[in-house]
This record gives structure tokens, sequence and C-alpha cells, in this order.
């Protein structure tokens, strides 16, 4: 999972230090010491892990530690204001033209992650009622306008590519090309991908370089692949002497990155993060929050993240006449499934609760959740009849077994999810009522 490594480090430093009560110059000198070797372990930069040791430590030592009333306490929210900090502090958001259209311009290694990106941010864009338009100026690898036309469809937006008259062969033409087809089909952003090579080299720079200048972009954002390594830093550098520019993306954020990248990049370049990639689907997408990530780099969680995401994948209404149903004890099966379907527009389950405090701590069962558990479920409804779905008590022996063998599944199976769904459902009509509802062995939720 994101700084998972980083984040599990941490976490047992500061579980080494709550045991104690005051602490003493040689506790946080020990303490200090561990979060340099977590943070160079992650591969973060030495610049930054020297000022960012240095100013944990100084403020350790002070007197906002010594006054606390639980001074373990007080570390943790030291280190986590320093993340916040070095990872930009406030979000900054998107700028947008005065007059459209908005340019945008992705630059960055091959393999960066660009197109997938271009693809995120146009849906993520297009869902704000705007009509981005994607442009192909990766002109050097074979079958990048074609994959940038496959991820334009995915993400249902339009794409501008080379042609006849669209200047073929040379990206500096393309790019200014798009921006005139731009306002004459009311496209009031343009998302230009630029070619990238494996390595560093001028003569990459200076094409992107001139796509800048031919475009004047609003925003230029690098692209960098989480997971590098020691080399981000440097990369970072080469385009930011080579290009410049305006903002950061981090992609990949999803594997087992050390996080080095992240946590040096906006200190050695002095640009913000904008957005983080977190998977290959057009969803795995979303605003950086410095305050978000060092919480969930701490394993406290990421709950306003959670929020959002419940927010966009449920429907306001339906949501009402859920609560309804669940006040009324008119909830079935089939909302059960429609629930559960909804959730699973929100993304993957394992992510969602990878944003929960604590959940670094219960890496071991997040690793063994099983997606397909909600198509196990999603199999064994479908196998009931729609009488059935609205009145679970008709579900006798005989009706199991018949559920079990349609769905391919074991009557345990069947029982299992009668008796989930019939817990959920009086837990819901407890809240929906207003209660506290009880998670069996865990106490009030
Ligand atoms: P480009 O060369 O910079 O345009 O990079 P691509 O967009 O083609 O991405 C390179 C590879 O990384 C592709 O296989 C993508 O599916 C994958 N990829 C891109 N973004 C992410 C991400 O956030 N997470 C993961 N796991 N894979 C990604």
């Amino acid at each position: 999972a994101t700084f998972g490594t980083l984040s599990s480090r941490l976490t047992e430093t500061f579980k080494n230090l709550r045991t104690k009560g005051k602490l003493s110059p040689a506790d946080i000198d020990g303490t200090v010491r561990e979060i340099r070797r977590a943070l160079l372990e992650a591969d973060v930069s030495l610049n930054v892990v020297k000022a960012f040791t240095g100013a944990v430590r100084e403020r350790a030592l002070g007197d906002e530690v010594n006054r606390a009333l639980n001074p373990a306490q007080q570390v943790v929210q030291i280190v986590n204001e320093e993340l916040v900090a070095i990872l930009g502090g406030n979000q900054r958001r998107l700028q947008f033209a005065k007059k459209p259209p908005t340019v945008i311009m992705l630059a960055g290694l091959q393999g960066a992650g660009k197109t997938t990106l271009a693809g995120k941010l146009a849906k993520y864009l297009a869902k704000d009622k705007h009509t981005p338009l994607l442009v192909a100026c990766d002109l050097q690898r074979p079958n990048a306008v074609t994959q940038l036309e496959v991820v334009a469809k995915n993400a249902g937006v339009a794409v501008f590519s080379p042609e006849p008259g669209n200047g073929v062969g040379d990206p500096v033409k393309v790019a200014k090309a798009s921006i005139k087809y731009a306002i004459d089909k009311q496209h009031d952003i343009v998302i230009i991908d630029t070619a990238g090579r494996l390595g560093v080299d001028a003569e990459l720079m200076k094409q992107a370089s001139d796509i800048r200048k031919a475009t004047n972009p609003d925003e230029v954002l690098f692209v960098i692949d989480a997971m590098t390594g020691q080399d981000a830093v440097a990369t970072a550098l080469a385009f930011q002497e080579g290009v410049d520019f305006t903002g950061v993306v981090l992609s990949k954020l999803d594997g087992d990155a050390r996080g080095g990248a992240a946590l040096s990049v906006v200190s050695e370049t002095h640009r913000p993060i904008l957005f983080a990639s977190t998977g290959e689907n057009l969803d795995d997408f979303e605003p950086f929050y410095p305050d978000r990530m060092a919480s969930r780099i701490l394993d406290l969680g990421d709950i306003l993240t959670l929020i959002e995401q419940a927010q966009e994948a449920f429907d306001e209404d339906e949501a009402a006449k859920v609560a309804q149903k669940f006040a009324t004890d008119t909830f079935t099966l089939e909302d059960f499934l429609s629930q559960m379907q909804q959730l699973r527009n929100m993304g993957s389950i394992k992510k969602m609760m990878s944003m929960l405090p604590g959940a670094g701590a219960m890496k071991a069962q997040l690793d063994n959740f099983d997606e397909r558990e909600i198509v196990r479920t999603e199999a064994i409804i479908q196998s009931m009849t729609i009488a059935e779905r609205r009145t679970p008590k008709l579900l006798n022996g005989s009706r199991r077994l018949r559920i079990a063998k349609g769905s391919g599944m074991s009557v345990t199976e069947v029982n299992a999810l009668v008796n989930r769904f019939e817990q959920a459902a009086k837990m819901m009509k407890t809240v929906a009522k207003g209660g506290v509802p009880q998670i069996p062995g865990m106490g009030p939720i």
C-alpha cells in the first residue's frame, strides 16, 4: 500500500514512544534517529531528510512536548505537521484560464503514467461539467496516439490526433492546431500528452519546451512515478530546468511505493503536488491534499477522502429512500444488492478500507480481503426470485439449496449471506432511528 514500509516504520517508532511517560532528550534523539533511518530507507532525498529531522528534533526538544499532557502524542503531532509542510502545506487546486480554453500540458519520462493521467484528469474534469479535449502529442512511441484514443473513449471525452492538416509528425504543430480546434468546438480545457523517453535527454526536453512555448499552458504538470527511488529528484530537477512545470502529479501511489519521490519533490523543486494517481483504472485518481496524505502515512486514516468518494458514488435521493426503508423495516435483498453495486462504484473496497485509521496495522487482514466476495454475493442474490429478494423470510431450506445450486455456491455461503443481510438491516434500522449500532466484538461505531 501507499508508503507501506515508511508508514509501518513510523508507527512502530511511535508505539515504542507511547509506552513512556515523560520523554528525555535521549528518547527524542532515539526517535529522531529512527525517523531519519525510515525516511532514508524510503528513498527520501538527503536534503529533505536533514531538514525534516532537524525541524522535528528542535520542536520535540522544546516546550510544546515538555508541557504536553501526552508527550508521545505531541511528538506524533509535530511529525504530522512537518510532514504536511514538506508535502506542500495547503492543497493547491488546478488553475483555470480566465479566457478558455485552459491548457494543461503533461510532461515526464516514458512510462510515468502521462497518457493514463490524461484520461483520468479528463474524466475528473468532465464530471465537473467541463468539456476537455485530449491532444496526442506523443508522436515518438509507437501506439501512443492509439493509446490516447482508447483512453479518451473510456473517459468519454474528445481526442485530437495528428492527421493531414493537423501536423502529422510535428508535435508542436499538432499542439497549436489543437488549441484552434478547441476554440472552434468549444472545448474549455485542452490536455496535451507529450512524448517521454526512458531517460532524460536533451532532444526530449527541447520538444517539450517548444510545445510549452507554442501553447503557453496554464499548467504544466510533471508526472512522476512514485516508485522512482533515488532518481526522482534528479529527474524532477532536469525537467524543471528543461521545461519547467507548475505542478507535480504522483502516479502509481497504489504500488508498494517507498514514497521517497513524494516526500522529496516538493521541497526540492518548490512546486506543489496537485494530484495522485492510484491505479490503472480511470477512477483511480484524486486531488492531492498534503494533510490527508500525511495522515495516511502516519496511519491516522483519511476519513475526508473516504466521505467524498462516498458522496460521489451514492445518489442522495437514493440514499434517502434507503434510509426510509431501513426505518420502516422494508429494506430488501434487492436493495442490498443495489447498495453493494453502488459501493463497488466507489472503487476497490480494499482501497477504501485502507483509508481508515489504523488500516496500516490491519495490513494482513486487508491483504487477505477478497474483492470477489462481492461478486459471489451478487451471484447468490441474482439466483433468488424477485419474491425471495423482497421477502427474505421465504428462504426456507429447499429454496436455499436451489439458490446455492443456481449460483454455484454452498448452502453455508447462502446462509452466511442471509445472516449478514439480516444483521445489516437490524443495525441500519437502529441507525435510522438515531441509535448507535454495535459491531459484534467492536463496541459502538
Ligand atoms: P506514459 O508513457 O507516461 O504515457 O505512461 P502510461 O500512461 O502509458 O503508463 C505506463 C503504465 O503504467 C501503463 O501500464 C499504465 O497502465 C500504468 N499506470 C499508469 N498510472 C498508474 C497508476 O496510478 N497505478 C498503476 N498501478 N499503474 C499505472
